[in-house]
This record gives structure tokens, sequence and C-alpha cells, in this order.
């Protein structure tokens, strides 16, 4: 009979052990204790070695988290100086820690507009949750409790908890799970891809807003609290509305006073070329923005709202007098290790000019990578600066279909065996490699996504997919 203690377990490797006792976030559930995970156990720069010594190139940066490059010292160091230093308090109340403290001022320096007020949270889910629950404090503090609803897209991804995945629009995650229907509604999914489109940029985003106003006017706007988006939505493949978009939906909300919520987990911190896209690229100062990712470089987990003035004060000005307290945040809002490494991560964003390199590199990344576009077994090439996909199809039906995912899978593998790291995703490679990459690395994951497109072609004409 099978115990539960230590000692009786049997030795196992680490590859072992995950099988057997780690559930992980996205698990194919249908081969659950069998599957064998790449233990990924040391990283330098944009490179990772797994625990058989073999080293990737790291197209995926983590989770689209990793911007700085692994092992940067001064990281490491600003985390062990404050761990000796404080490694927590509370932040709860009227109680605080000095790199949190910092950290909200420096943020409210980069952000737009008068998004001066910063919420901290431990991740990018328990942000976009937060804001939702700050935007529904808002209105309801106004007497308007009503206003409640949310609007969010089709491909949307804002996170993992209950409600942010509730917010999510990804057919392929919608599972045996419960999902808030009451007040959530989902317009459709924004992407414009010029190249296989048959219809203008311009007749899209037309359509877009027309379905977005014909919705605020049937749920009515004096019951929609807020609007959340991705400036470019990242997970569910890297799709880009067409140009425009963002300003006039934007505008639309103003209209109708619906707040406007940025959802920058992966736009942010430098992946678009600024700290945030909001203003910078696309010309709208949100009521709030949701970072995290590379806020902290992936060094440690750290999630914020930004808020903007007007609902902060509008807040405090509006609670009730019985009972003023907001009853929202957690044990690690603001965790001084996370906050200390946000700090430095800032500082070496700006000596470096990190948000320069990726406006150079950026675009030389997405210029080579549309060369893959002559294999027949790609669909299509989209993405901007230094997030990107690759959509394979075997020439027939385009979308994640079964024969399309295969091919996609093949394509990974074959980058897998040769030593690059794309994230596998339905029929897609997705890639947001480290900020820091350069030319000559960009030009590596080229080649090798092009000779693993080949292969993968050559097994499909060969009837082996
Ligand atoms: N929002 C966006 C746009 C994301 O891409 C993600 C994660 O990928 C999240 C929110 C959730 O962040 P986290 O996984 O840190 O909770």
């Amino acid at each position: 009979r099978e115990t539960n203690t230590s000692a009786a377990a049997p030795a196992q490797t680490a590859s072992q052990a995950d099988a057997r006792h780690v559930l992980h976030p996205w698990a194919d559930l249908s081969g659950l204790g069998e599957q064998t995970s790449l233990i990924i156990s040391q990283a330098k720069g944009v490179r990772v070695r797994d625990s058989a010594g073999k080293t990737y190139l790291d197209a995926i940066g983590g989770m689209w988290c990793m911007t700085l490059g692994y092992g940067r010292e001064e990281l490491a160091e600003a985390m062990a100086d404050q761990a000796r230093r404080m490694a927590y308090y509370t932040p709860f109340g009227d109680l605080s820690s000095e790199p949190a403290a910092r950290l909200a001022e420096r943020l409210s320096q980069l952000a737009p507009g008068d998004l001066n007020r910063v919420h901290f949270t431990t991740c990018g889910s328990t942000a976009v949750e937060s804001a939702i629950r700050i935007a529904h404090y808002h209105f309801a503090a106004q007497g308007k409790p009503a206003k409640r609803h949310v609007l969010s897209r089709i491909n949307a991804y804002h996170g993992g908890t209950y409600l942010t995945q509730s917010l999510s629009g990804k057919d392929a995650d919608r599972t045996l799970f419960q999902y808030e229907a009451d007040f959530v509604h989902h317009l459709s999914s924004p992407g414009h891809d010029p190249d296989r489109s048959n219809v203008s940029a311009a007749e899209k985003l037309q359509t877009l807003l027309e379905e977005m106003e014909t919705e605020i006017l049937r749920i009515g706007a004096d019951n929609i609290a807020c609007f959340i988006a991705e400036p470019i939505l990242a997970s569910g493949g890297v799709l880009t509305p067409p140009e425009g978009y963002q300003k006039a939906t934007f505008e639309m909300c103003r209209k109708h006073d619906i707040l406007y919520i940025s959802d920058e987990v992966v736009t942010g911190f430098g992946r678009l070329g600024h700290f945030f896209a909001s203003e910078a690229r696309f010309g709208i100062q949100p009521d709030m923005i949701i970072t995290a990712k590379g806020l902290t470089s992936g060094y440690q987990p750290l999630g914020a709202v930004m808020i903007s003035d007007r609902i902060t004060d509008a807040l405090a000005k509006a609670a009730p007098k019985d009972k003023p307290v907001f009853s929202n945040g957690f044990t690690y809002s603001g965790h001084p290790v996370a906050c200390a490494v946000a700090l430095a991560n800032i500082e070496i964003m700006e000596q470096e000019d990190i948000c320069g390199h990726v406006r150079d590199v950026g675009p030389y990344f997405i210029e080579r990578l549309r060369e893959l576009r002559d294999n027949p077994i790609v669909y299509t090439v989209r993405g901007d600066h230094l997030m990107a996909c690759v959509e394979c199809w075997t020439g027939q039906d385009a979308g994640p279909n079964a024969a399309n995912m295969a091919l996609a899978q093949k394509v990974d593998a074959y980058c897998q065996d040769a030593g690059l790291l794309v994230r596998p995703y339905e029929n897609l490679c997705i890639m947001s490699p480290p900020l820091i990459i350069d030319r000559t690395d960009i030009d590596r994951i080229v080649a090798t996504l092009s000779d693993a497109l080949a292969k993968a072609q050559a097994d499909l004409a060969a009837g082996n997919i």
C-alpha cells in the first residue's frame, strides 16, 4: 500500500517528481502522471539550460516576462539586499515598506496622465481582478451599484482566477470549470491581419465599433462599469487591432461613462518599445493600467493596478463614512523583495535604454520573421516589436484544427531539438524573447525556425503528419 511519508518515497529525478506530484497551469489532463516536463535548471542572458545540460535560446522569454535576461547580478543583489534588510512586512492599512513606496512613486512618474495611485498585487490576475473591483466600488460609491457589467473581447487573456478566466475569451480555455456569465460580455476579437483579411482595416474598425456601441446600448450604459482590453492581444495569438481601434474604443467609453482598463501585463515594460504602450503607442490615457511580468523582469511575482487620480479621489470622497475601508489586497501586495527588484529593473532599463533598444531591434525581428512566409506551411506571421507569432497550416483550412495543431507541434519539436524554445499554442509558435536580444540571436531564431518549418513541411508532404 502506498504511503505518503517522504521516508517511504523512492528517490525520484526532478522530472519524475514533477510528473507524479505537480499539477501544472494548463496541464494536459489526458497525460497526467505520464508526461515528463522539460526541467529548466539554469539560465543566463537569453539562454536556458535543462537538467540534462542541453542549452536553448529562449525565444519565449519565460512567459512573456523575462525582459532584462537571466542571471543579472544587480537584480539578484537587489533581492538579496532587501531580503537581508527586511524580507517582509504587512502592507495592510497604514503599514508599508520603503521599496513599495518608492516603486509606487516611480511607476506614477512612468505612467501616462494622472495615474498617480498604485494598488500592488501579487501577479497579473490579481491586478486585473482588483481593477474590476475598483470599477465596481467606484460606481457603487456614487449610488450606481447597477453599473457593474464588464465588456471584454473574444480571444482576450486576463488571467487564471475565476473572474479573470471569465473575462478571458479563448475558446480552447472554456472547459468544465465555471465562468461568470451574469455580468461579463465578450465583444468580437479585434485582431486584423492585413495579409490574410478580405476586408480593409478601416472596414474592420467600423464593424468593431458598431458592434461595441450596439452592445453598450443593449446592456445599457447605466449598467456597464468598465471595458478591459490588452492593447495587442498576447496569449490569444498576438492579435493586433486595426489602426485607431484603441483610441476609438477609449472615446466610446468616455462618451458612455464607462471606465477604460488597459491590460498592459504583456505590452508594458518595454515589449513594444515603451514603459507603457497605452499612450506612447496608442494615444490613450486609460483610467487604470494593469502591469505585472516585465515589472520585475520576471525575477519576482508582482502585479499592480495604476489608477487615475480622478478615480481615487472619487473613491475617497464617496466612501461610506461609517465604513470607509478599501477591502481589497493581499498578504504579499507590494512585497518588499519584489518591489526592490522592480526598482532595480527600472533603473537598469533606463540606464541601458532598453526601450530604445527594443524600438531598434523590434522592427528587425518582425521583418526577419516575415521572411518565413515563403514556406507554404506558414499561414501568416504577425507581431509588433518583440511579440510575434508564426501561424501554421496544412494549406487546407486555417485555424486551430487538429491537423494544423499537429503541424505546429512538429515545428516546435524540431525547434526544441535544435536548441530553440518557442511557445507552442494551438497552431501557433509564439515568441516574446528577452528584450536584450541582439540581431545575431534574432538571426539564429529565424534560421532555426526556417529549418524546423522545412522539416515539418517535408513530413507533411510525405504523409507523416
Ligand atoms: N493579463 C495578460 C494580458 C496576460 O498575458 C496575463 C498572463 O499571461 C495576465 C493578465 C495574468 O497574469 P498572471 O499570470 O501573472 O496572473
